[in-house]
């Protein structure tokens, strides 16, 4: 690596820091950026310039959109009863993608990890209790992943809904998902049926 001009190496470093990206594959990636035409790599800067310019979280569900709210948010016709509790803004396009879901979604950011330092603190905890305050919502559906974190991130919301609002219909999606399994590898007929089949948690 120390033979390569430095411009080679100065993209690879930044390239093995992707998730799933080890030093040969950035080492690849980025010779092969340097033979593309070059309106491949102003296409490529503008996309992450609009990633970053373009795009930020939706300040009532914390999902990922140009607009705030996001354009789900700003669904008038949806049903303001029933709100979505998921870890990632992908698991809001997986369950979207099922068309079976007609509430509002309210993305964590993550679970809970002690492994990694991650807290109730750091996840949109407090805002989704903040939410199911009001007398308008009946029913939360748990949708963290079938993992140890999510599960236990689960719980540790459910704690905190019923101590918030006692009417509070709790369920927990799980049926027909795989133990371990991340919700946006699903199929949209296995999800849906997760959804269909979910069950009061407790
Ligand atoms: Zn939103």
């Amino acid at each position: 690596m120390e033979r390569l001009p430095q411009t080679l190496v100065q993209l690879i470093r930044v390239l093995e820091r992707l998730p799933g990206i080890g030093p040969k594959t950035a080492a690849r990636l980025t010779f092969y950026l340097f033979q593309t035409p070059p309106h491949f790599v102003d296409e490529f800067i503008k996309g992450l310039r609009d990633l970053k310019e373009k795009l930020g979280n939706c300040s009532v569900c914390h999902n990922i959109d140009e607009t705030d709210p996001c354009r789900i948010c700003s669904q008038a016709q949806r049903d303001r009863s029933l709100i979505c509790v998921v870890e990632r803004p992908l698991d809001v396009v997986a369950i979207e993608a099922t068309r079976s879901f007609s509430g509002f979604y309210h993305v964590l950011g993550g679970v809970i990890n002690p492994l990694i330092h991650v807290g109730p603190d750091d996840l949109q905890i407090s805002s989704l209790l903040k939410r199911c305050s009001s007398k308008e919502v009946k029913e939360i559906i748990l949708a963290t992943n079938p993992t140890m974190e999510g599960e236990a991130t689960a719980l540790h919301i459910k704690k905190g809904l019923e101590k918030i609002n006692k009417d509070l219909k709790i369920t927990r999606i799980g049926h027909g998902l795989p133990m371990g399994a991340d919700l946006d590898y699903a199929d949209p007929g296995t999800l849906k049926e997760a959804l269909k089949g979910r069950q009061v948690f407790s």
